[in-house]
């Protein structure tokens, strides 16, 4: 079995929000309709990736609810032999009318990205007034049956993390895992960068404070970096995600596709392999050679050799 079973596909890079720690809106570099995949495309893609060993498929952007016809997307991506599971990572904007759907056609675990719970505070960080539509969504989709919801949290100090226990609270109380993102800095948010970050290790400990030692429980498997915790005696888990002050290069199972084709063996390697064009041509040798190039060289890419400036935004975070 290939080391390398999780895939993250950006359908979209671009996004409804314009998060002050991402920053969508200051690209000038859109991908156009020319170059970006069409999702019969994206298919083609995902069936020789399957083929080569991905399990694991989670739909990113941008807003990945921002896109037509995803869910017939989805639904074409469920039927792929191999394919163990398809999941989401969403805004949240679009979660309330788009959940039925999506469970439907085969969505089976959603994360939904939420740095706060003050309706002002999000105004001023995503730049529209959206939480209450979002908090909508998130009770509409724990209520539905999917194998899990996750809410990830980006932290910035002074910013939210008088919020930290809220967060806990908040999972306790909805029973959906809580998943604390350290800040990465990116190419057009490195700005106060410095001032703004915030540890896993530091979190933790506020957390600590509170409610004693957390109990480890470990990673999930096919999933991303996150390493889970409980509190003693309670249900709902605390994840960390320790991008800055964390190693996982050595056991990254993951590879990004971004929506003109272009498979990265990681988010800080400035190497890819263009997917699109061999797609287009008709060429299944080169294209089978160009992904097989990437598993073969994945190894050799990591947060140690690399240090591509990107953004979070077309590459899917
Ligand atoms: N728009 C969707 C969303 O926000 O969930 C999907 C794309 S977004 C780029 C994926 C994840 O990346 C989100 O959880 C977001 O909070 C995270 N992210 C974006 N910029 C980040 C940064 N500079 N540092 C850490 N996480 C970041
Ligand atoms: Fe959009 Fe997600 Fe970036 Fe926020 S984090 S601007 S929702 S892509």
């Amino acid at each position: 079995m290939s080391p390398y079973s999780y895939l993250r596909l950006s359908v979209t890079d671009r996004c409804n929000f314009d998060c002050f720690y991402c920053r969508p809106r200051l690209r000038r570099n859109f991908i156009g309709k020319k170059d970006a995949l069409t999702f019969a495309e994206m298919l083609s893609l995902a069936r020789c990736l399957t083929q080569q060993g991905i399990l694991h498929i989670r739909l990113t952007g941008g807003e990945p609810l921002l896109k037509k016809d995803l869910k017939y997307f989805i639904q074409d991506l469920s039927a792929l032999p191999g394919l163990r599971c398809l999941s989401l990572t969403t805004n949240g904007y679009f979660l309330a009318a788009a959940v039925s759907g999506l469970k439907a056609a085969g969505i089976k675990k959603i994360n939904v990205s939420l740095d706060t719970l003050k309706k002002d505070r999000f105004k001023k960080l995503a730049g529209l007034d959206a939480l209450p539509k979002i908090l909508r969504g998130v009770f509409k989709a724990t209520g539905s049956g999917f194998e899990s919801v996750k809410l990830n949290v980006v932290l910035l100090r002074g910013f939210n993390d008088d919020e930290i226990l809220d967060f806990v609270d908040f999972g306790l109380k909805e029973k959906v895992d809580v998943r604390f993102i350290e800040y990465f800095p990116t190419k057009s948010c490195a700005d106060g960068f410095s001032s703004d970050f915030i540890s896993s290790h530091e979190v933790k400990e506020i957390i600590e404070e509170k409610y004693g030692d957390l109990e480890f429980l470990g990673p999930d498997a096919m999933s991303g970096p996150a390493q889970y915790f409980r509190i003693q005696g309670k249900a709902g888990r605390i994840g960390f995600i320790s991008s800055v002050t964390g190693f996982f290069c050595p056991d990254c199972n993951r590879l990004r596709l971004t929506c003109d084709g272009r498979l990265y063996p990681c988010l800080h390697s400035g190497h890819s392999a263009d997917l699109r064009r061999p797609l287009r041509a008709g060429d299944e040798k080169g294209l089978s050679s160009a992904i097989q190039e990437i598993f073969s060289d994945k190894r050799l890419y990591n947060r140690l050799h690399c240090s591509r400036s990107f953004e979070m935004s077309s590459i899917g975070g």
